[in-house]
């Protein structure tokens, strides 16, 4: 099968978030399966083309592509994503995407992406690759599914080419004043109430993606389903009622050659579930690394997390004097909202010795913080999939979680658990999105680090735990014969 996979960053080259890790790695595990996978991700500014060798496509040459009536000069630049001969296809427009940042708040964010959507549509056009499947990621390729079936649909080459729509977030949609329709070419008749690509009278990428793909699916069983109601539809859980029957949920797997403590770059001491000696080891310089003390009974509760509102953030700062009354430490790694940088710069200049904070964003620090921490916090409001609990149960640091999306179905409460005679929990977890409820979760975290039996057993139940890519790049490839289908 080839799948064509368009997402706005993927590791190793550019990443704020999930996304990234998703797309550097599914693509190389359907390569595994037997796919032909080509990825296409914007030429950002902040991409290094000689760490990551990119060299320019001569076949492709120039593309000229037309966004809000002015013919952009588009050229496409080539690299193989690292550990897998998958071949990366970088859409470059200086105009658009020599930016300092991956997204930017500019006037013209919507054209950034109409022309990545385009230039991946041209470029397929320039190889002449008719893809089986054009595997759409949240709305910045949103347009992608309209385009195939729309404005492109005059090309033979396409006919065949289903396309699956994976909705990482719902809370991020991409929406746009009407300028869009122009600046995209899209046609007016599907602009109004209610209609194809309109969500309260703006145009919504989105909605548009949800709307035209074959497939479409999030990244967690349980956020499949949760965004079908009004809480956590965002807005657009009547049109994914209307789809309901298309869409899947499938859970994100770790590529364990970046994240697994035995062998991970990062972290001077590796370590596993036969011998977790190492782990105390990396607490030690990391504590040293923020000049905290170090004490084998106090536990360290990392956090690694975009600081929004989303993440938590809102009840941690509700529960934050009981918190910190804890007998614990906190080490926390992140960027976002102001109001949270503040609130976490000024916790940790009042007690030095127990916060550290790191403003900013630093990837090698988050696999020390996954690597030496004893407990990991993710308190998120809603959480599509998560990465970071799944990191932390294979670096054998306990996650704390809300019961909510891809944390419920990956964390497992021990105590709940045990209530049943199990001794299977993974982790900690809560219902209610409250201050209080966090705060008892934690507490009872810290009850059960007490017993150094028990903390062992919940460590390597999470441990021994296998969310790798392959059972997931199966079932995406099930999916991905499913639209087939659809697409007839
Ligand atoms: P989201 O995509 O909603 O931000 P995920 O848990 O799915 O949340 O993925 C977040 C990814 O980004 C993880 O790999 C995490 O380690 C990483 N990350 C988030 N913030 C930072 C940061 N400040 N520094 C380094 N890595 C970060």
């Amino acid at each position: 099968m080839k799948i064509a996979f368009a997402a706005a960053e993927a590791v190793p080259y550019a990443k704020t978030g999930g996304l990234a890790d998703v797309a550097g790695s599914l693509p190389k595990e359907l390569e595994k399966l037997g796919c032909e996978v080509k990825v296409f991700i914007p030429k950002y500014f902040l991409i290094d083309e000689e760490k990551h060798k990119l060299h320019y496509n001569w076949d492709i040459g120039e593309m000229p592509i037309r966004i809000n009536g002015i013919t952009r000069s588009v050229h496409v630049l080539q690299s193989i994503l690292p550990g897998s001969n998958v071949e990366v296809n970088f859409i470059d427009c200086p105009h658009y995407f020599h930016r300092h940042r991956i997204y930017t708040n500019d006037v013209d964010e919507d054209e950034r992406f109409i022309l990545f959507s385009k230039g991946v549509i041209e470029t397929l056009q320039r190889m002449k690759w008719a893809p089986d499947i054009i595997h759409c990621n949240d709305w910045q390729t949103g347009l992608l599914p309209l385009f195939v079936k729309d404005n492109y649909n005059w090309d033979r080459l396409f006919d065949e080419t289903a396309t699956l729509f994976t909705i990482h977030n719902i809370g991020y949609q991409g929406r746009f004043s009407t300028s869009v329709l122009f600046n995209a070419e899209i046609r007016e008749e599907l602009f109004y109430p209610n209609g194809p690509v309109e969500h309260n009278g703006t145009v919504s990428f989105m909605k548009t993606g949800i709307v035209f793909a074959d497939i479409l699916n999030t990244v967690s069983n349980k956020y499949s389903h949760e965004i079908l109601k009004p809480d956590l539809g965002a807005g657009l859980d009547g049109i994914l009622m209307e789809r309901k029957e298309d869409l899947y949920g499938i859970l994100n797997g770790v590529d364990y050659s970046i994240w697994n403590p035995k062998t991970d770059e990062y972290i001077p001491y590796h370590y596993s579930s036969e011998d977790l000696s190492g782990k105390i080891k990396n607490k030690r310089i990391l504590l040293e690394h923020f000049n905290m003390p170090f004490e084998v009974t106090v536990p360290l509760i990392g956090i690694v997390s975009r600081m929004v509102a989303q993440k938590g953030f809102d009840i941690f700062s509700e529960a934050i004097n009981n918190l910190m009354n804890l007998n614990a430490q906190w080490l926390i790694l992140g960027s976002g909202e102001d109001q949270y940088e503040q609130l976490f710069r000024e916790i940790a200049h009042k007690l030095p010795q127990k916060v550290g904070t790191y403003i900013g964003y630093n990837n090698e620090l988050s696999h020390l913080i996954e690597a030496g921490a004893d407990m990991f916090l993710m308190p998120s409001r809603y959480e599509p999939c998560g990465l970071n609990q799944i990191y932390s149960l294979k670096y054998g640091t306990v996650p704390i979680v809300k019961k909510t999306g891809g944390l419920a179905d990956t964390v497992h409460d021990w105590d709940e658990l045990i209530s049943f005679g199990l001794e299977t929990g993974t982790g900690f977890s809560f219902n209610h999105h409250t201050g209080y409820a966090l705060l008892t979760s934690v507490q009872r975290a810290l009850n059960n680090f007490k017993n150094k039996t028990v903390w062992k057993k919940i460590q390597l139940n999470g441990m021994v735990k296998d969310y790798s890519w392959k059972h997931s790049a199966e079932q995406y490839i099930e999916l991905y014969r499913l639209a087939k289908k659809k697409r007839g």
